[in-house]
């Protein structure tokens, strides 16, 4: 029979026994740490997980629990009962619980937790007693009722809310601590009431009800749409499931000796090397996290770097402070990572409630596994897989330019880093609608919850005006590489009226202001950026990824600009250089078009002429920065039609240019038209119809290069490819192109230079070919845009309207215009790289779609033995990383 429940605490560590004490997969994150903590003697309530096996069963078996599951849950319940020695629903001496989530990473849009689960009418009356604090424990009881409530029986939080802002405002009262007991039972009975009237039924006394409610609730949660949006945006797999912990209460709110807290072993923001924190005394864990009252310093010195009063964890309890200390050096050690740890202090005695490698940002990720590796408690390499690919992200963009004026309008919480500029907009689905129409926006929010992630997502940048930097909206800007300024207390925010108010101003929604989640200063108005510094950690890191890692990375790169900046991020060459960019400068727009309508080859080369010494001219500059470094150029490649002239001005001026009629120009237009422009005329279809093409900008590359040898004494290596081949005759054809272009050139000059004649492989005949094709191409570079939309005849024009269908129905586990569709797509490519080699064993691979700059299609690449990715400039970096990942993974095996 399955094991679904394992229990830890008090000596017990079903999860060591069973040797599983750490796996995340079963236990999930949460509940792995849990037993883990209490496993090396830490001091954790004791309590129970209910592994995420068994919700993946529950959904199998239509959202039902096996027979056995009560038994299991029930010896659960008795092995807290035995360490407390409370009793689970006893009127006199109750034992309370807490039912939390935890899916094997941390998922924020998942239900968390329910506190003081075990509270009725009878055992609040026990828990007074037994405190000895009437008013604990009818606070207690009201904060579950408001709780169970929102995450169990899914009731309107709102109204709640007002009814203890109503009853505060009636007494006179602005705190919470101002309420007594008997406020706080009036309270209660106002909660039941509105329990019953919106539930329709009176608030479970039954406290098994209440547990199996919870389990539900949680099991549930998985399966609600914020959390399956979250699961999308970061790629976690519907079939995971959640565990769920019950877990003994303990109490941070029970006088002025409890307190709770949440903390860091190392800066999450800066990466330094110190603890960092914050803690409420007199609280329960939430208040912290929903940023309800203000959180006060863990140490003297941060409250004294931020110059403020109320006193530090460190001052105010040195003692219990002391063994936190200690239990954080114990974690780091154990754990080998930063790590993300909360606690409660019960009357003077140190629980720990939670611990997990830490949400950074990129640059503390950087600068942690960085530190970790110089201090020995990891290798380089473990410091090289550490650090997330795609986080890189954050630190290659633009900060702020220090010398730009700013209108600074308030200073928050440096909550995420990175700069951002953008309108103002005041909820997620306005953030979600103008991001679509391509406007940068800022959101800006009181506070953020779980049903703004998708805005969050949408905006450039979070603003909020309350809490703290472990608020919801600073935790998830941090893994989203959102700058987010947090807790700006000086805005208030009318949502009515639409507006911004700071400082006796008032912006409307619409209005662009910047961020910046480095500083936490806003300011009105774009203020313009600096470009990233990539020395430091960042360069330390990509040398250790560059010693382990094969795979060679370039970038796909058609401007000078492009290619300098490839270069500083470290590009080993230009993988595709698309000439059609290059086709569309206002300054030869007209000859381009003079060329396309033109109705004789004659025609075609009298604007070819006018094209070559700007073609030329590209080429050089290109090759200029790319010195000594391999540059695959592709010859032109999308459909005609694309260059056409608009409107009559743009008509006149090519009838001017080319010396014929608008008429004639109109009537070649039309014959132009395509009904598949994709399957069209495109590619080298262009170059087997019209050679003078090709050959125009193949003698524009050879001369280019020649005269950069001649100027730099280093010859540029060209790679010339022909886009979208199918057959190895269209190949052969526009290969022999290629090669008169360059012999006629190298005769003009009196000199050669090496260089390479190869293909894209972006139809799916052409990979099945590729044996015969390498007869020919002296390369393949895998064009996966292409060939994902062609293998799986998905218009990736037109899939962004229905991918998301797609995926969120798990059809895709990941948009596969994205991450690379391995089992389907990635056949094609191990097949071609096979055939290929077997018919020239030194053919060189590669892949220039977008693939190229994602992670894990990168891992794919390195399986499958291709010899480089290219990648946009600004992913060079993270393909470098990646690749050197790849690498240790592949070694691993
Ligand atoms: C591709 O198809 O993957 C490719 C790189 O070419 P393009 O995106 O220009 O069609
Ligand atoms: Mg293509």
């Amino acid at each position: 029979m399955t094991k679904y429940v394992y229990r830890f605490g008090g000596g017990v560590n079903d999860g060591e026994v069973a040797g599983i004490g750490g796996d995340k997969n079963l236990l999930g994150g949460k509940g792995a740490n849990l037993d883990g903590m209490a496993a090396i003697g830490l001091p954790v309530p004791p309590g129970f997980t209910i592994t995420t096996e068994m919700c993946t069963r529950y959904y199998a078996d239509g959202e039902t629990y096996p027979e056995s599951l009560n038994a299991e849950v029930a010896a659960g319940i008795a092995h807290i009962e035995g360490v407390t020695g409370k009793r689970f629903g006893n009127a006199a001496d109750p034992l309370l619980v807490s039912v939390r989530s935890g899916a094997r990473v941390s998922m924020p849009g998942m239900m968390d937790t329910v506190l003081n689960l075990g509270l009725n009418d009878e055992t609040v009356e026990g828990l007074a007693a037994t405190s000895g604090d009437a008013r604990f424990a009818w606070d207690s009881y009201r904060r579950f009722i408001q709780m169970y409530s929102d995450v169990v029986l899914g009731l309107d939080h709102a109204a709640f809310e007002e009814a203890l802002e109503v009853a505060k405002e009636d007494a006179g009262f602005t705190l919470d601590t101002e309420m007594s007991a008997n406020d706080w039972q009036a309270l209660v009975a106002e909660y039941k009431a509105l329990v019953q009237k919106q539930w329709g039924k009176p608030f479970p006394q039954d406290v098994h009800e209440q547990l199996w409610g919870a389990i539900g609730a949680v099991f549930g949660s998985w399966q609600a749409e914020r959390a399956k949006v979250y699961r999308r945006l970061n790629g976690i797999p519907g079939d995971w499931g959640t565990a769920v912990n019950v877990q003994a209460m303990v109490f941070g709110n029970m006088g002025e000796t409890s307190a709770t807290g949440v903390a860091f072993t190392r800066d999450p923001a800066t990466g330094e090397n110190a603890y960092y924190g914050e803690y409420l005394i007199n609280a329960q864990g939430e208040d912290v996290v929903a940023g309800i009252r203000t959180p006060q310093y863990l140490t003297k010195a941060a409250r004294e770097r931020a110059g403020a009063k109320p006193l530090s964890m460190e001052e105010a309890m040195p003692e219990t402070y002391a063994e936190l200390a200690r239990v954080f050096q114990i974690l780091e050690t154990h754990y080998r990572d930063m790590q993300d740890i909360e606690f409660t202090v019960q009357q003077g005695k140190l629980w720990m409630l939670q611990t997990r490698s830490g949400k950074r940002t990129a640059k503390a990720a950087l600068k942690i596994a960085v530190d970790m590796a110089t201090e020995g408690l990891i290798s380089e390499e473990e410091a090289v897989a550490r650090v997330d690919p795609a986080a890189l992200d954050q630190l290659l963009h633009p900060t702020l330019d220090p010398k730009a004026p700013r209108d600074v309008l308030t200073k928050g919480l440096p909550a995420s880093p990175g700069a951002a500029s953008g309108q103002i907009v005041f909820d997620a689905e306005n953030a979600e609608r103008l991001n679509e129409l391509g406007e940068a926006v800022i959101l800006v929010r009181i506070e953020t919850s779980p049903e703004d992630i998708h805005g969050m997502h949408a905006a450039k940048g979070i603003l909020t005006a309350r809490g703290g930097m472990t608020s919801h909206a600073a935790v998830v800007a941090r893994g989203m590489g959102r700058p987010c300024v947090s807790g700006a207390g000086g805005i208030a925010i009318d949502m009515e009226a639409q507006l911004l108010k700071v400082g006796g101003r008032a912006l409307k929604a619409g209005d662009i202001i910047t961020i910046d989640g480095g500083t936490g200063e806003v300011m009105a108005g774009e203020v313009p950026t600096v470009q990233p510094e990539l020395a430091g950690d960042f360069g330390t890191l990509m040398i250790w990824a560059d010693k382990v890692r094969r795979l060679k990375v370039r970038a796909n790169a058609e401007t000078p600009l492009d290619c300098k900046t490839a270069r500083e991020f470290g590009a080993e060459g230009v993988g595709l250089c698309r000439t059609e960019h290059m086709f569309f400068d206002a300054a030869r727009i007209t000859a381009v078009r003079q060329m396309i309508l033109a109705e004789t080859e004659k025609g075609r080369r009298e604007a070819l002429a006018k094209l070559l010494p700007e073609q030329r001219a590209d080429f050089t500059a290109i090759f200029i920065e790319m010195a000594g470094l391999p540059v695959t150029i592709r010859l032109l490649d999308p459909p005609l039609h694309e260059f056409l002239p608009h409107g009559d001005g743009e008509f006149a001026e090519v009838a001017e240019a080319a010396g014929v009629s608008i008429e004639l120009l109109k009537r070649r237009a039309a014959e132009l038209h395509e009904f598949n422009p994709m399957l069209g005329h495109r590619g080298c279809r262009l170059g087997v119809t019209y050679p003078e093409i090709y050959e125009m900008q193949a003698r524009a590359i050879f001369e280019a290069a020649i005269a950069v040898a001649e100027q730099s004494g280093e010859a540029p290596i060209p790679e010339v490819m022909i886009p979208l081949v199918a057959t190895k005759r269209e190949l052969e054809l526009m290969k022999a192109v290629v090669d008169a272009a360059a012999q006629a050139v190298f005769a003009d000059k009196g000199r050669t230079i090496d260089y390479l004649v190869g293909t894209m492989i972006e139809l799916p005949r052409a990979a099945l070919m590729a044996g015969e094709i390498a007869e020919v191409g002296a390369f393949f570079s895998f064009g996966t845009n292409d060939l994902t939309q062609t293998t799986i005849g998905i218009s990736r024009d037109d899939a962004g309207r229905f991918l998301t269908s797609y995926v969120d129905k798990g059809i895709f586990a990941r948009d596969p215009f994205v991450s690379l569709d391995v089992e389907g797509v990635g056949q094609l490519i191990q097949l071609a790289a096979e055939r290929g080699r077997a018919t020239r064993p030194d053919v060189k691979l590669g892949i220039c779609g977008e693939h190229g700059g994602d992670p894990a299609s990168i891992d794919f690449c390195e399986k499958t033995g291709l010899d480089y990715v290219s990648a946009s400039p600004y992913r060079v970096p993270i393909a470098r990383l990646a690749a050197a990942q790849a690498a240790l993974a592949a070694r691993s095996k």
